[in-house]
């Protein structure tokens, strides 16, 4: 559509033995990212509070840690390094580090349980942690255990052995650091982000710096496609990305999110723009945030954007700044198009599909295609092929319901040490996304249930496998089942159906109790129901979760 106008020119690239269309003038590596800081100097780059970091700080911060990864933690090409915190500028500043020499960012989920994180350090076989207090406190004992060394952020409590603060490492941050030498393989592991597939057990997405860095093109092309779908010229579509204002995002979801870090932080940073982080989601923060910095876009999960929407006090904030909203992560209601627009007329609202292992989104709806088609998440990227199998894996005509393939420079390289789930997911440079869509005959997606067992709680994915396997350790459990139920805001929250062995009493809240310890919040079920009668099964003793839904009036409308 666009090949020839020269920001769009595209390239055939061999991406491990596949050709693949990437970007011309595309960055190959992500240390080319933070290195473009150097030339922004002045202007801010991340936004914590009443903290502010410019670019060149942040360069300068990043290429100090570099050499102390190197110098002081013997860090090297390949050597995974777990990130732990909440979104602090240290995050940035840590994964890009890492990226940079070439080894290997592996941001750990920061909610997840002591178990799950020791879990997350032992599975990447991580070398260094940077992790923030909370986080240390959470895992006293484990990493003396483990053996893994760490760079302890934001932490006043006493801490663990092998640990030094943040401050201490990088005590002399000159103004002339320049980062070590080192040259990353564009298409060589860059990060492993932990994601279940479809199969629900903890497996880490291998990330290479070309998957991430499609992300920074990925945004773009699509405002020009938006452009030209509307009988603009590519040039009326230059004049208005000249004209835009540098971008101020704010970053509500997590960074340890592919969506956060990938569609967020990556391009934001490279167009030299500011990053405002969150200490957590708060809506009437977000509304003053994007007043006093003058937010360009926010990229939410739908339940965020909702909340926004509905606040009371929407309009007792100057928000004439915003350009897009946009919601990815969890399927959007159709309302959510006619909301922002009623609210904010200017904006252009959009939603973005794909998944931690295509990084991030691969397929968006915006603008006045979205207020069209509010129920589809779009068009592929002009990099992605869509396909829609059916259970024999033949391609399907448009119309039919099937399982979602996608294609294109975002597929990860495969799983962490985990050869067959690899194998089974990714099958000849394509993704089995475990999700159930159709294409409509102009190419628009729509995802309408999934084929894995999998709740989406306000964009946190719960896998009812983990929970399941979980409850059924408590010892009055003989058989559980675990499922979304319909919530207005969230989107879905997490159910259990638990039948006690003879003779055991179970109590909903003494469960949870039992849970909590082990699994992170957000998968702790918020309804629990206890029975007495054998949970359905089909005659291959699969459980029927539909079947359960309906008994309990948890099918939605
Ligand atoms: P994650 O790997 O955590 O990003 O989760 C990916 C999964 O989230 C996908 O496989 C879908 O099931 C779901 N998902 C993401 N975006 C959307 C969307 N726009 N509509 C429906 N489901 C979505």
């Amino acid at each position: 559509l666009l090949v020839g106008g020269s920001p769009f020119e595209m390239d055939m690239v061999d991406i491990r033995g596949r050709p693949t269309r990437v970007w011309k003038h595309a960055p190959a590596t992500l240390r080319a990212c933070l290195e473009a800081s150097l030339e922004y100097g002045d202007a801010t780059a991340v936004v914590y509070g009443e903290e502010r970091l410019t670019h060149a700080e942040y360069y300068r911060t990043a290429a100090t840690l570099a050499h102390r990864l190197v110098d002081e933690y013997g860090i090297g090409e390949g050597d995974r390094v777990a990130v732990a915190m909440r979104n602090y500028p240290e995050w940035v500043v840590a994964f890009f580090a890492t990226v940079s020499i070439g080894a290997i960012a592996v941001p750990l989920n920061s909610w997840w349980s002591a178990s799950e994180l020791r879990f997350g350090l032992t599975d990447s076989g991580a070398k260094l942690l940077v992790a923030d207090g909370e986080r240390l406190e959470r895992l006293s004992g484990v990493l003396s255990e483990i053996g893994v060394p760490s760079i302890a952020v934001r932490a006043d409590a006493p801490l663990p052995t092998n640990s030094r603060p943040w401050g201490e490492v990088l005590a002399e941050v000159s103004p002339d650091a320049r980062l070590p030498e080192a040259a990353p393989d564009p298409d060589g592991p860059a990060t492993i982000f932990y994601t279940s597939g479809t199969t629900g057990l903890p497996k880490g997405a291998v990330g290479s710096h070309r998957n991430m860095i499609q992300n920074i093109v990925t945004g773009e092309y699509t405002r020009a496609r938006t452009f030209l779908r509307l009988g603009l010229e590519l040039s009326e579509f230059r004049a208005y990305t000249e004209a835009l204002p540098t971008p101020a995002i704010l970053c509500v979801l997590p960074l340890f999110h592919a969506t956060g870090a990938q569609s967020v932080m990556l391009p934001t940073l490279y167009r030299g723009g500011a990053l405002v982080l969150m200490y957590k989601w708060d809506t009437e923060e977000a509304l003053r945030l994007i007043e006093r910095e003058r937010v360009t876009s926010v990229t939410a999960v739908p339940a965020m954007i909702t909340q926004l929407m509905t606040s009371p006090h929407l309009s007792d904030h100057d928000l004439s700044s915003l350009l897009a909203l946009s919601s990815g992560g969890a399927p959007a209601p159709p309302a959510m198009a006619s909301r922002v627009r009623g609210n904010l007329n200017d904006v252009l609202v959009g939603q973005g599909y794909g998944l931690t292992e295509c990084s991030a989104a691969a397929v968006t709806n915006g603008g006045p295609d979205y207020q069209i088609r509010p129920e589809s998440c779009g068009l592929p990227a002009p990099t992605v092929d869509v396909k829609v199998v059916d259970p024999a894996d033949n391609e399907l005509p448009p119309g039919n319901v099937g399982e979602v393939w996608l294609y294109g420079p975002g597929v990860v390289i495969g799983y962490w040490e985990r050869p067959e789930a690899t194998a089974d997911t990714f099958v000849d440079g394509w993704l089995r996304t475990g999700d159930l869509g159709y294409l409509d005959e102009e190419g628009f997606l729509y995802i309408v249930d999934r084929a894995k067992d999998m709740i989406i709680r306000g964009g946190e994915n719960v896998y009812c496998a983990e929970v399941e396997a979980e409850i059924h350790e408590h010892p009055a459990v003989a058989e559980v089942a675990v499922l979304g139920v319909p919530h207005e805001v969230y989107g879905e929250e997490v159910g259990a159906v638990v039948r006690p062995l003879p003779g055991q009493v179970l109590d909903p809240e003494e469960l949870r109790s039992y849970l909590e310890p082990r699994i992170a919040a957000f998968k702790v079920p918020e309804h629990v129901h206890i029975t007495k009668d054998e949970l359905p099964r089909n005659a291959a003793g699969k459980l029927l979760k539909k079947d359960i839904k309906r008994r309990y009036g948890w099918l939605g409308e």
